[in-house]
C-alpha cells in the first residue's frame, strides 16, 4: 500500500506531460507510484488534502550560497557591485568554523523548504577552516532536503593577486584532496539519492588557471559534475581579458570545462555566438535574476538563452545577494525578468516552472526522474497554497495565477515522502533555539557587540 496520497488538487501539475484538475498524487517509500484523476485515487496509508491547492514537483534550486544568511543585507555593501561587494564581505567570512556553517545550513534549508524548495545545490567557497562541506551534509541530513554539495574553493589569496585574503583561501593540492575525500565519503550517484557532490572553483576571477583544468580532469575522473559562475559581471569579462587575453568563456573552454558535465551561474554578459556554444556544449546555466539584478549587473536574457538550445535552472543564489531563499520568489522574478527582455508572449509562468523542475534537474545531472510527478520519480512534491484573497478572481488559468498572484507558500513541502513543511509549518524538532544560534553567530560573524 501507498504511504501516502495526496488528493483534491485544484490542479496537479506532473511537469510530464499532463496538468489534472481534482488530481491525486501516491507516494510509497521515496518514490511517486502514480498520479490520476479523482475517482481513481488508491488506497495510502495517510491522506493529505490539497482542495484549494495547486500541486506541482517540488522545486529545484541549482545555484545557492547558504552560508551568506550570516551576513544579510550588510550594511556596509547595499550599494556596491559584486567585485566591491564581495572584497566587503570576504573579512567577515573568515570567521566561518564548522558551528557557522551548520547552524547557517541548517537555517537556509528550512528556509528553502518554506519556499517550495525540496532540492538544493549549494556552493560553499570561503574555506577558512578544514572540513565546512561535511558540516553541511550534517545540516541536510537533519533537515531532510536533497542537497548537492558543490565544493567551492578560492585558491589565489591577496598575496598572489587574487581577490580574496589569505585566512578564506586554500591551496590548489589542499583543494583538490579535499574534493576527492568528499566524493569518496559522501557523494552517491543511484537514483533518488539525498546528498551528491559537485566540484566547484568559485569563479575563473578567483581561482588560478591550474585549479580549474585539474578540477575538470578530476571531475572526468570520478565521474561528478563541475560548477562554477561564468560572466557573470563586467569586472569579471576585464579581469579575463587582461588576465588570460580570453573572453571569460574562451577561458572556460581553454581550460577544459566546456561539456555537459558543467553547470554556470548567470552567464550574464554573453555575446549571441557564446550562447550557441554553451547550447552545443550541454553546458547548462543556473539563472538566478534577483541577485544579479539587485547587484546592479541586470539579469541574463532567459528567451535568448533557451532560443539558443541552452538549459536553463533557476537558483536564489547567495543569501546576501538576493537576501532571500524563496525560489518562488526567484520564480517571479525570473518572469518578470524575462518578458522584460523578450517580450510578453516570450515567457509563460510554465516555462519558468519547467526552469525550476525538470530543467533544473538536468542542471544538477540528475537522471531518475527528479523535478517530474511521474512513476518512479523522487517523492518530491510540493502543494501550494491558493491562499483566498491573493487568487481572487484568478480562476482560467491557475499556472499562470500561481507565479502572477501571491506571494504563495507551501502548504505542504514533501522530499522522499516526508513532510518538511505540513500544513504551512516546518516540522523540524528546535526551530528557535536554531534561530537563536543564528542570531548569536551572525551577529559574531558581522563583528557586532551583543
Ligand atoms: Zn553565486
Amino acid at each position: 500500500m501507498n504511504d501516502t496520497l495526496i488528493r483534491d488538487a485544484e490542479l496537479l501539475v506532473t511537469m510530464d506531460g499532463d496538468e489534472i484538475p481534482g488530481g491525486w498524487v501516491a507516494l510509497r517509500e521515496g518514490t511517486v507510484t502514480g498520479t490520476g484523476r479523482p475517482g481513481t485515487e488508491p488506497r495510502a496509508a495517510r491522506t493529505l488534502s490539497a482542495r484549494g491547492a495547486l500541486v506541482t514537483p517540488g522545486l529545484i534550486n541549482t545555484h545557492h550560497h547558504i552560508f551568506q544568511n550570516l551576513t544579510r543585507a550588510y550594511a556596509p555593501a547595499t550599494r556596491y557591485e559584486l567585485f566591491d561587494w564581495l572584497g566587503t564581505l570576504y573579512p567577515l567570512w573568515a570567521g566561518l568554523d564548522e558551528e557557522a556553517v551548520e547552524v547557517s545550513t541548517w537555517v537556509g534549508l528550512a528556509e528553502l523548504a518554506l519556499g517550495g524548495c525540496t532540492t538544493t545545490a549549494d556552493m560553499l567557497h570561503s574555506h577558512p577552516r578544514p572540513r565546512l562541506t561535511d558540516a553541511q551534509i550534517r545540516a541536510a541530513r537533519q533537515v531532510g532536503l536533497r542537497f548537492h554539495a558543490c565544493r567551492g574553493a578560492l585558491d589565489l589569496s591577496e598575496r598572489d593577486g587574487g581577490p580574496a585574503p589569505e585566512e578564506i583561501t586554500q591551496s590548489t593540492d589542499e583543494i583538490l584532496a579535499d574534493c576527492e575525500r568528499l566524493v569518496s565519503t559522501y557523494h552517491d550517484p543511484s537514483p533518488g539519492s539525498m546528498v551528491r557532490i559537485a566540484l566547484a572553483p568559485a569563479t575563473q576571477a578567483a581561482v588560478s588557471e591550474r585549479l580549474m583544468a585539474e578540477t575538470a580532469r578530476l571531475a572526468e575522473r570520478l565521474d561528478v559534475r563541475l560548477h562554477t559562475h561564468l560572466a557573470e559581471s563586467l569586472d569579471e569579462v576585464t579581469y579575463c581579458r587582461e588576465t588570460f587575453g580570453r573572453r571569460p568563456v574562451d577561458q572556460f573552454e581553454h581550460v577544459g570545462w566546456a561539456g555537459d558535465r558543467a553547470w554556470v551561474a548567470h552567464f550574464v554578459f554573453s555575446e549571441p555566438g557564446e550562447r550557441a556554444r554553451l547550447g552545443r556544449w550541454g553546458t547548462a546555466v543556473a539563472h538566478c535574476p534577483g541577485s544579479t539584478m539587485m547587484l546592479g549587473a541586470g539579469a541574463a536574457s532567459l528567451p535568448a538563452l533557451r532560443e539558443a538550445g541552452v538549459t536553463v535552472g533557476l537558483g536564489c543564489d547567495g543569501s546576501a545577494s538576493t537576501d532571500h531563499a524563496s525560489l518562488w520568489l526567484e520564480a517571479r522574478t525570473a518572469l518578470a525578468a524575462a518578458r522584460e527582455r523578450g517580450g510578453a508572449a516570450s515567457t509563460t509562468a510554465r516555462d519558468v516552472l519547467r526552469a525550476a523542475t525538470v530543467d533544473a534537474a538536468a542542471c544538477l545531472g540528475r537522471e531518475d526522474g527528479l523535478g517530474r510527478l511521474t512513476p518512479g520519480a523522487p517523492a518530491d512534491v510540493t502543494v501550494w497554497e491558493l491562499d483566498e484573497f491573493a487568487f481572487a478572481g484568478a480562476h482560467t488559468d491557475l499556472v499562470e495565477a500561481w507565479l502572477r498572484c501571491g506571494p504563495v507558500r507551501p502548504r505542504h513541502t514533501i522530499v522522499q515522502g516526508r513532510p518538511v513543511v505540513e500544513n504551512g509549518t516546518l516540522t523540524l524538532p528546535h526551530t528557535h533555539d536554531m534561530l537563536s544560534a543564528h542570531a548569536r553567530i551572525s551577529r559574531r560573524i558581522q563583528r557586532l557587540s551583543d
